[in-house]
């Protein structure tokens, strides 16, 4: 449990977060200096010190030994990458609360979530690791005659990987944990504004893998990021991010035929039909709308609901989300929703929510920015929201839910995906074969019924569409992060 002791610890240990890249096993200095950015406390706008600003002159420095460190590695056993993993695992276990109050203080994360949130970082590292020792492929056999063919299954390389600000160690931990237990070595970027808990791993991981395995370069995406997806030295890059990075990297990856992963944007629909329970739906929707104040990729931020229960739901779920207490996650557990995580991102939400207002949409709660320090944007329920307005088809990435209504069966589906993007959908209903009928229809990666955004190890995490086409978490994650090598080994005949 964190405690104010744990807070006050953390803020002490902010201080004394080495503020430097990590290569080849070591906190180095930037090199040429390119400056620095501010980290800022996005509850109540306090600085939390600088970072460097990364140059290609330091991705060319982690690149190299990322290269350097690849052979041993990837000639390593599974189980022997494994036992270092778990032993990672369990340092990150053992400093979770520090780790959950350094996020919580960094994001601006709800301690409740933050709490949560942390541990699924070592439950990567484990599943991976295990499950690294398990690869799968055809069964080696003679397919053709005289020939025995099998399958190796190899890491791809060096891989690049680059992480957003919303989930900043868990995100990290989706890329580290299979990258590594593949076989791979690999560069890590985190977002410019959140990289307080990744360098705190790589305090950790400094006595437990050997040099070079992992590199973070601190900086942008436009100068670090870029310098990653175009580097001849990486084999591959994996980016958890908005769909315009995505695109960027895909681009700059073109050049050298790199193989690219990527984790984009969402505008998940919540399909609730006449026969949903209703309190049900409105808990789920609270929890999974409002989440980490809206910033994730598979908020419930899109309710299509069925125009008999349309207004009764709007109702409850005004109620609960005027009954949310908002404010410094620091104050308490009691604190659900924290700020956004910067005033960009806040001013973003707000000139959303205001074209909505003046496309005809009605903001029946929340939306104005208030009057206090920290980047706080409140709950905020939208009705009347026109079809294929931005509003109903973009993602706004704030604590902000919007309401639309359907007739049929047919049109909430035609509804649901018509957006871009195809990451996240939940239906409510008590009808398992209406629900099963949407499944089959909904284009999204991850579909749930009478609930929203619970997610798995085991289970994969992939985007459709827009949303990206790399798959995080269960062993497909592994078989992205793996090259198959077909050997077909000449048996010739007997020698009689
Ligand atoms: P972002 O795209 O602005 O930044 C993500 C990372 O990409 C950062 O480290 C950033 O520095 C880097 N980046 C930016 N431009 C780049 C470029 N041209 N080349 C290389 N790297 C670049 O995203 P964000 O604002 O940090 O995060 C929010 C976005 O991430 C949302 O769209 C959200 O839906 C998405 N997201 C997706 C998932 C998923 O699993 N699909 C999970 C979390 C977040």
């Amino acid at each position: 449990m964190i405690t104010k002791d744990t807070l006050t610890e953390a803020a002490d240990r902010i201080a004394r977060v080495p503020r430097a890249h990590f290569i080849d096993g070591s906190f180095t200095t930037a090199v040429p200096d390119a400056g620095t950015t501010a980290l800022i406390n996005p509850a109540n706008e306090a600085s939390l010190g600088t970072v460097p600003k990364g140059t290609p002159a330091d991705v060319d420095a982690a690149v190299t030994a990322a290269r350097r460190a690849l052979p041993d590695w990837a000639g390593r056993t599974p189980a022997a990458r494994a036992a270092l993993l778990n032993q990672l695992a369990d340092a990150v276990d053992a400093h979770l609360d520090l780790l959950a109050a350094i996020e919580s203080i960094n994001g601006g994360k709800p301690l409740a979530a933050v709490v949560e949130e942390i541990p699924v970082v070592s439950d990567s590292l484990r599943f991976m690791a295990g499950a690294a020792r398990t690869a799968q492929a055809p069964a080696a056999g003679q397919y053709v005659e005289g020939q025995l063919s099998y399958i190796r299954r190899e890491p791809v390389g060096v891989v690049g990987a680059i992480t957003p600000w919303n989930f900043p160690l868990m995100m990290a931990a989706w890329k580290i944990a299979p990258v590594l237990a593949a076989g791979n070595t690999m560069v890590l970027k985190p977002s410019q504004l959140t990289p307080l808990t990744t360098l705190v791993l790589m305090e950790l991981a400094a006595d437990i893998l050997p040099a070079g395995v992992l590199n973070v370069v601190l900086g942008s995406g436009s100068v670090v990021g870029e310098a990653m997806s175009h580097h001849p030295g990486i084999d591959m890059m994996a980016l958890t991010g908005s769909v315009g990075s995505g695109r960027s990297v895909a681009e700059g990856a073109a050049a050298t035929v790199k193989r690219v992963h990527l984790e984009l944007g969402g505008k998940a629909p919540v399909v609730v039909y006449d026969d949903a329970d209703l309190d049900a739906a409105v808990e789920g929707l609270i929890a999974a709308g409002y989440t980490n104040a809206g910033q994730d990729c598979g908020a419930a931020t899109r309710v299509i609901c069925h125009e008999s229960v349309h207004d009764e739901l709007v109702e409850r779920l005004v109620r609960a989300a005027e009954a949310l207490t908002m404010g410094d996650p620091a104050e308490g557990e009691h604190v659900v929703l924290g700020p956004v995580i910067s005033a960009a991102q806040r001013d973003r939400i707000a000139g959303m929510v205001d074209r909505a207002r003046r496309d005809g949409a009605t903001v029946v709660t929340g939306g104005q920015i208030p009057d206090r320090a920290g980047f706080f944007y409140p709950p905020t329920v939208i009705t009347n929201v026109a079809a294929g307005s931005e509003m109903a088809r973009e993602e706004v990435f704030g604590p902000v839910i919007s309401v639309e209504s359907f007739a049929t069966e047919s049109e909430a589906i035609a509804k649901a995906n018509d957006v871009v993007y195809g990451l996240a959908a939940s239906v409510w209903t008590a009808d398992h074969g209406r629900a099963l009928r949407a499944v089959e229809q909904l284009n999204f990666g991850s579909v749930w019924t009478n609930s929203h955004l619970t997610v798995a190890t085991e289970m994969p995490w992939v985007g459709f569409g827009h949303s990206g086409y790399g798959r995080d978490n269960a062993t497909y994650a592994l078989d992205d992060y793996t090259r198959t090598k077909h050997v077909m080994l000449a048996m010739g005949a007997a020698r009689d």
